[in-house]
C-alpha cells in the first residue's frame, strides 16, 4: 500500500466519523466501505466482482453515470454490505464447497447462512445454488483495503485475496489446492445479445464466440450459459483432498436430455471411480492419471431434484479418499406435442420398447479410445425441421414419450453423412427407425441415422467424419422423406445439437 493511499484512506475514515450532518445517502458511507484504486486494465465490472458487488452498486456509490469513464488511479468507494444491499450479495455454490467453507470465506457462520436462506438445518446445498450472504448483526471488523494477489506460504500459485477479514485464517485450505480459479458463467437473459454481453464484461464478441464455441452467434437462447473468459471468481470455498487441483462441473446445473462434463485435475496420478443417478460412471483418464473426465447424459424423464455425485480417488499407495457434490437436475425446456392417430396407426408399446431396449444395449458399451476431437458435424445438407426433446402424447395419453432425435427434411437420395469418425456397430432395418446405422465414436458416444432409403456401410466398418454412409428416405415409421438423427451417450438419448455446438469433454 502506498503512503499516499494510506493518507487518503485516513482522511476518508475521519470524514466518515466527523460529519454527522451528512445526508442519509452519505451516512451509509461509514466504516462499511473500502477504497479501491483503479488499476490498468480494470473496468467497473471487474472491480465490482472482486468485492462481490454489481457494477451498478459501485457506480451508484461513486455517482458514476458513464461506466466507461473511470480512469487508472481513480479512487472508488466500495460499499461493503451496507443495509439494503445485503439481500443482493449472493454466492453461487461450486463443486467442492460446503456450507461451512462458504460461511468461513465470508466470515459468517453456517447458522447465519441457514437462517438467511431458509434452509433446514443439515439440508444439503448443491452446485449452482445461489446462497444469500449477509453481513450479520455484528459490527464489521476493520475493513481491509487493497486487493492484491497473495503468494501462498508454500509457494503455490497465488490466490486472490478478498475483502473478507477471515481469509487469512482460511487461506491454508485455499492455498493447498493450488490454483483456485473458477469459471464465471453468464446466463443469457431475455433481450441479451453477444454484443451487449461483451460490453458488460469488457470482451469482444469474438472472444465469447471462441470460448463458447458458438456456431451461430445470432441464435442465443434465454437461459443459455456462456463462459466468460479471463474472470476469476472472487470467492471460492472449496474443501477438497490435497491431491485435487480443480473440480469442475459444466454446466453447473444439469438439464434432462442434455449432456454434462465433469473434470477433476489432480497433482499426482490417481484412479478415479464414481456414481451418479444410480449408475457407475465411465471415467476417462488422461495425462498419466492426472486428468479425469466423465461425460454424463441425463435421461429425459429424470425427476427434477438434487442428486449426489460420488467420486472415489484411489492413490498409488492403496489409500483412497472420496469427493462428492450435489447436482441439481432441471427440465430441459422442451415443447409439447399432442398427436392423434387411427387405432391401426398406433404402435403397440411393446414394439417401441423392444427397439429402445436394443439401442440402449448397443450404445451402453464403452470404447476407451475416442475417434473425435471436435464438435459433431451435421449429418445432412438439409433443413432441420424438428428438434430433440419435444414431449409427445398419443391420443390423449400422458406426455410419456419424446422426440429422440433431430429431423432433417431432404429429398430422397440426399446424402447422409457421418457426424464424426467412428466404427459402424449396426446397419440394419428396424421396425420404427427403418434402415438405421449406428456409429460408435468411443468414450460412450454414439450417433444414429434412421429412415434411410439406403445404407452404404456395414457393421464393423470404420468411417470418417463427413463420409457418405447412406441416403435420406422414408423407411420405418415415417410420414415422409427425412433423416432422423440421434446421439446416445452411455446408453442415454441426449440432445444432438448440444454436441454440434459444444466440444466435449
Ligand atoms: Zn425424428
Amino acid at each position: 500500500m502506498t503512503k499516499h493511499f494510506r493518507s487518503v484512506l485516513a482522511i476518508l475514515l475521519m470524514c466518515a466519523g466527523m460529519l454527522p450532518w451528512l445526508s442519509r445517502a452519505q451516512e451509509q458511507i461509514d466504516a462499511r466501505f473500502t477504497v479501491h484504486v483503479v488499476q490498468r486494465g480494470e473496468n467497473l465490472f471487474r472491480i465490482a466482482l472482486q468485492y462481490n458487488l454489481f457494477a451498478e452498486q459501485v457506480a451508484a456509490a461513486n455517482g458514476i453515470t458513464d461506466s466507461n469513464s473511470i480512469v487508472v488511479g481513480q479512487r472508488l468507494i466500495i460499499p461493503l454490505a451496507t443495509d439494503g444491499m445485503d439481500q443482493r450479495l449472493t454466492h453461487i455454490v461450486a463443486a467442492g464447497e460446503t456450507l461451512a467453507s462458504i460461511a468461513a470465506a465470508y466470515s459468517r457462520s453456517a447458522a447465519d447462512l441457514i437462517a438467511l436462506n431458509n434452509l433446514e438445518s443439515g439440508e444439503a446445498i448443491y452446485v449452482g445454488q445461489e446462497l444469500v450472504i449477509v453481513a450479520g448483526s455484528a459490527e464489521p471488523e476493520v475493513t481491509p483495503i487493497a486487493i492484491q494477489p497473495t503468494a501462498t506460504a508454500d509457494g503455490n500459485a497465488p490466490v486472490t485475496a478478498t475483502p473478507s477479514p477471515s481469509l487469512a485464517a482460511s487461506q491454508h485450505s485455499f492455498a493447498r489446492n493450488g490454483s483456485m480459479s473458477a469459471t464465471f458463467v453468464h446466463t443469457v437473459a431475455s433481450g441479451d445479445t453477444l454484443f451487449e454481453i461483451g460490453l458488460r464484461y469488457d470482451l469482444t464478441v469474438e472472444a465469447l464466440v471462441h470460448t463458447n464455441n458458438l456456431r451461430n452467434p445470432d441464435a442465443l437462447s434465454v437461459g443459455q450459459k456462456l463462459i466468460i473468459p479471463g474472470i476469476q471468481l472472487p470467492r471460492l470455498a472449496q474443501v477438497l483432498p490435497a491431491v485435487v487441483d480443480s473440480f469442475t462441473i459444466d454446466p453447473l446445473v444439469l438439464e434432462t436430455g442434455r449432456s454434462a462434463r465433469i473434470e477433476l485435475l489432480t497433482n499426482e496420478p490417481v484412479r478415479l471411480a464414481g456414481q451418479f443417478l444410480n449408475q457407475d460412471l465411465h471415467v476417462i483418464a488422461r495425462d498419466n492419471g492426472k486428468r479425469h473426465n466423465v461425460l454424463v447424459g441425463v435421461p429425459m424423464f429424470t425427476a427434477k431434484a438434487v442428486y449426489p455425485l460420488q467420486l472415489q480417488l484411489r492413490y498409488r499407495n492403496g489409500e483412497s479418499e472420496s469427493v462428492s457434490a450435489n447436482l441439481q437436475v432441471i427440465g430441459g425446456g422442451y415443447g409439447y406435442q399432442s398427436i392423434t392417430l387411427n387405432d391401426n396407426e398406433l404402435l403397440a408399446p411393446a414394439i417401441e420398447e423392444a427397439e429402445i431396449a436394443l439401442l440402449v444395449e448397443q450404445t451402453s458399451g464403452f470404447t476407451p479410445e475416442r475417434s473425435w476431437s471436435d464438435s459433431l458435424s451435421l449429418p445432412a445438407a438439409a433443413a432441420m425441421n424438428a428438434v430433440f426433446g419435444t414431449l409427445r402424447s398419443y391420443n390423449g395419453s400422458e406426455y410419456n414419450r419424446y422426440h429422440r432425435g433431430v429431423d432433417f427434411a431432404g429429398p430422397p437420395g440426399t446424402s447422409v453423412l457421418a457426424a464424426a469418425e467412428g466404427r459402424v456397430i449396426l446397419a440394419d432395418r428396424l421396425h420404427i427407425r427403418g434402415n438405421t446405422t449406428v456409429i460408435d465414436h468411443g468414450w460412450g458416444v454414439y450417433t444414429l441415422y434412421a429412415h434411410q432409403q439406403e445404407t452404404l456401410v456395414q457393421a464393423g466398418e470404420i468411417v470418417s467424419s463427413g463420409q457418405v454412409i447412406g441416403t435420406i428416405g422414408s423407411t420405418g415409421r415415417s410420414t415422409g422423406p427425412h433423416l432422423h438423427w440421434e446421439v446416445w451417450l452411455n446408453g442415454v438419448n441426449v440432445d444432438p445439437l448440444q454436441w454440434v455446438r459444444q466440444v466435449f469433454p
